[in-house]
């Protein structure tokens, strides 16, 4: 007995440095300031892409010490070790993939979310995050359009989003595995790759995938679309969902989401509606223009870490009526048993995939209300408008051809000289030599077999300046590579 209570207070003692008292906790904090502020204020010069060699995997033999290391030491490797190879999400010189930016007023949020703990997935334990989660998602859903009924989730990203709409999709149709090689969705080759990853995940590998012809601006040709449905119909196969693209992410267009939406409608099939890159742009007026139709879907994804300049790790998905969500999601345990209460609000846990969850809302909720609505509004005007100025100005330099004008914030362009051949091999080429230099990245893909840059602007931190950098870059390296060629 005695023993066992000296064990007790020599094992509290040893543990007792995963408490610090206010001093401590002081210093691990101030150091952690001082890196955010040296971080964020020299952004401006530092690189949006950093090569990296074989010395970074040397991460993977740090030996995990027995005895306590120093905070600075360590703030120390993470700013010189860990943070600075490869991409830089948080440049505002990044162009490529969907950028996002990282917003301080979030990273505050979460601070207090990690040191609050709250256990956002169930209504009985956090009320206050479950309603102002809940909050979030009705705000989406009025940027959409949805009436009462909507509801959703702040998920960990798109990908997972888009999964939790498949399932309740799935169990809508009441589709069981042997209907699955049998059951056809509908989609553009554009269509996010992780709708494929989705459908695997879900089970539904198998299911025949139908790949809607597109128009010469990558979008989806609905005319065709009724024709593919009645021969499927025809043919004894069963149609089931509809998956259009606010903004794909390849090169950013947006699908006719009002005929999908007629002949979801008509046909009866699920309708989704992938938003990940393009939703936030509802905020504008504009883009409310370009999305018409968002609001016929029975379901639709959006990544605030994209459009609302979050952290990653912020996902959405809104649907038009939340109670598909519970009827695939919802599922009861003895030991959950005290938090079954009367309520007339969603739990997440009821409704998506996650039970412990991050308190996600307060990262989100507390830049727009710090902010207000307008600044995010605007800067997601000026992405657009960014947008259309990289568009026009890449346009005017020699050898330099552009895809269709953007809808949204990303386009397509490569470099393809009248005087040059190979002209795919010639763009591998800029990329190197732009991701060598790196003060400014954009990403390449391939559209109809060849070699294509994409620009897409939507970073918190980009502004006129750094698009004029930008292509300040594109001409002297194209002028330079056209010479030395
Ligand atoms: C980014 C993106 C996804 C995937 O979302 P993650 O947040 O990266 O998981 C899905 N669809 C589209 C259109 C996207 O742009």
């Amino acid at each position: 007995m005695d023993t066992n209570r000296e064990k007790l207070i020599h094992l509290q003692s040893v543990s007792s440095d995963l408490e610090p008292e206010p001093a401590e906790r002081d210093k691990v904090i101030r150091q952690v300031q001082d890196y955010a502020h040296r971080f964020l204020d020299s952004l401006n010069s530092q690189k949006a892409y950093n090569r990296f060699g074989d010395s970074v995997k040397s991460i993977l033999d740090d030996a995990l010490q027995e005895d306590p290391e120093d905070i600075s030491s360590l703030v120390h490797e993470i700013e010189n070790r860990i943070i600075p190879p490869g991409l830089n999400p948080a440049s505002g010189s990044l162009f490529g993939y969907i950028p996002g930016g990282g917003l301080y007023s979030s990273a505050a949020g979460d601070f207090i979310t990690a040191i609050t703990n709250r256990y956002a997935g169930v209504y009985y334990s956090s009320p206050g995050a479950v309603a102002l989660e809940t909050r979030l998602v009705n705000w989406m859903a009025g940027l959409i359009g949805y009436g009462k009924e909507a509801g959703g989730y702040l998920a960990s990203g798109g990908s997972i989003a888009n999964l939790t709409a498949m399932v309740a999709a799935r169990e809508q149709a009441g589709l069981k595995s042997q209907d699955f090689p049998d059951a056809v969705i509908y989609l553009s080759e554009q269509t996010h790759h992780c709708i494929d990853r989705a459908l695997n995940i879900a089970g539904m590998g198998e299911c025949v995938k139908r790949y809607v012809p597109l128009n010469d601006r990558f979008e989806m040709r609905s005319d065709l679309l009724a024709g593919y449905i009645k021969k499927d119909r025809e043919n004894g196969l069963r149609p089931w969902m509809i998956v259009g693209n606010a903004g794909t992410t390849n090169t950013g267009a947006v699908d006719p989401l009002n005929a999908l939406g007629d002949l979801a409608a008509s046909e009866k099939l699920w309708y989704h509606v992938d938003a990940a890159y393009g939703g936030f742009f509802l905020l504008t007026a504009e883009g409310r223009e370009k999305l018409k139709g968002i609001e016929r879907a029975d379901s639709v994804v959006l990544d605030p870490h994209k459009g609302l300049f979050m952290p990653y790790g912020s996902g959405a998905l809104v649907v038009k009526d939340v109670r598909v969500l519970a009827a695939s999601h919802r599922f009861e345990a003895g030991y959950m048993q005290d938090t079954l209460i009367e309520k007339d609000i969603y739990s997440p846990a009821e409704i998506s995939p996650e039970l412990s969850k991050h308190f996600r809302g307060l990262r989100m909720w507390l830049p727009l209300r710090l902010h207000g609505v307008k600044a995010f509004r605007a800067a997601l005007e000026e992405k657009m408008l960014l947008a259309r100025y990289c568009y026009d100005e890449l346009s005017n330099i020699p050898g330099i051809e552009t895809g269709p004008e953007p809808d949204l914030s990303i386009f397509t362009f490569r470099w393809a000289p009248e005087e040059k051949e190979n002209h795919d091999q010639l763009n591998k080429l800029l990329h190197e030599k732009l991701t060598d230099d790196g003060r400014i990245f954009v990403s390449t893909t391939s559209l109809k077999g060849r070699y294509w840059f994409r620009f897409a602007v939507l970073s918190v931190r980009s502004h006129l300046k750094e698009v004029d950098r930008f292509l300040e870059i594109i001409r002297e390296t194209t002028k330079a590579l056209g010479r030395d060629l």
